[in-house]
């Protein structure tokens, strides 16, 4: 009997928050491999912030998602049936998946990483600090704004993955650490968990007062993943010549809203801010192995919020923006994962 694939394809562009009506959930036959070809289970999907940004219809570093396009996103796989020498049934493979439950590939395929069938780290972590959201960190604190022991590192969404890495990292390169969340919980979190020096609720009507006080000495490097009022705060406590990892701007990628026009800051506080995307970086294998060995050596922790169900990827995606995870956020597509 033929395997059947589930795939969300999209239907409209959302306008604001994602829901089930903007996909088509399509059922078909799995096609039969060709020479050089794998089938991939998909396990796990990686929710990334990105992936909303990809629905919509605006100038960005990879075309958006077409309309009737499986929706495209980061994912976790098994190969379940080889028709090709380089790859083995069992093999984990990462990269690009979509939002379905089978893949065919073939072992042509650029931006695909096999990695050992039992690769000795939980499979959720694989999407989450030893994958994408960990080299992004590494990225950001090691090569972007490198932070210097003593300095004042100050990060957004830093509850979130790559924000709860990112300030690991700098507590790892003995930097002092305030981490900006939404809630007393996430606060508490970063503070008695992930032994942040510092933290700091967005949400509070104290938050600028919160911020002044956590940073009495000014901020020498900010890694950002917010953008909006949160950055503004964060910008008038820069030190003069205060840098800047802009990682990412979640808080528009619902809204649409602009981040800033107002640079003048840049030129009173001399600040430099470099933009970076994981996907331009080469030294991954270094930061997965710096990564994984600070997990092991018990210097890094690590979270994931799982949720379950294809069929409930749009739905879940919105917790990225509602902040009701903690860590990263992945999906179980496969219940057997
Ligand atoms: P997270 O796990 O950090 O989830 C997003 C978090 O952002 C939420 O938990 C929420 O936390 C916070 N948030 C959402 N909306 C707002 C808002 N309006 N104002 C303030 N905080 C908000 O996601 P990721 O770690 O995957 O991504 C974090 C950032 O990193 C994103 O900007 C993403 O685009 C960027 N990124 C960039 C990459 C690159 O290559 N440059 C690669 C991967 C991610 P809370 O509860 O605290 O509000």
């Amino acid at each position: 009997m033929s395997l059947l694939n589930r795939q969300l394809r999209l239907k409209s562009r959302p306008d604001g928050l994602v829901g089930r009506e903007h996909f088509d959930l399509v059922e078909q036959p799995v096609p039969e491999l060709g020479e050089g070809e794998i089938l991939l289970r998909v396990l796990y999907l990686s929710m990334d912030p990105t992936n909303r940004v990809w629905m919509r219809d605006i100038p960005q570093y990879l075309p958006p998602v077409a309309i009737g396009e499986v929706m495209r996103a980061l994912g976790l796989g098994r190969v379940v049936k080889s028709r090709s020498p380089h790859y083995h049934e069992g093999d984990l493979v990462q990269g690009i998946t979509g939002w379905q439950d089978y893949l065919v590939l073939h072992d042509s395929a650029k931006g695909y990483v096999r990695l050992p069938a039992d690769p000795g780290i939980p499979l959720p972590t694989l999407l989450g600090a030893a994958g994408m959201s960990g080299v992004t960190a590494y990225y950001g604190m090691t090569d972007i704004a490198p932070v210097q022991p003593g300095e004042t590192l100050v990060v957004s969404a830093a509850a979130g993955s790559v924000g709860s890495i990112a300030g690991q990292i700098g507590k790892i390169r003995g930097a002092r650490v305030v981490g900006i969340a939404g809630g007393a919980d996430k606060c508490h979190y970063l503070v008695d968990e992930l032994r942040f020096d510092a933290a700091v609720d967005y949400k509070a009507d104290d938050f600028k007062q919160q911020l002044k006080a956590a940073t009495s000495d000014g901020v020498h490097v900010n890694f950002e993943n917010v953008g909006g009022e949160v950055m503004r705060a964060v910008l008038s406590r820069m030190v003069i010549g205060g840098r800047i990892a802009l990682c990412g701007l979640i808080s528009g990628y619902n809204s649409g809203e602009k981040p800033s026009d107002d640079y003048g800051i840049f030129v009173m506080k001399r600040l430099s801010m470099r933009g970076f995307l994981v996907l331009d970086y080469t030294k991954t294998k270094e930061a997965v192995h710096a990564i994984t060995g600070w997990i092991r050596e018990g210097k890094l922790k690590t979270e994931e919020t799982v949720a379950e169900g294809l069929e409930n990827a749009p739905v879940v995606l919105n917790r990225l923006f509602d902040g009701s995870h903690r860590g990263k956020l992945v999906l179980r597509v496969d219940a057997q994962a």
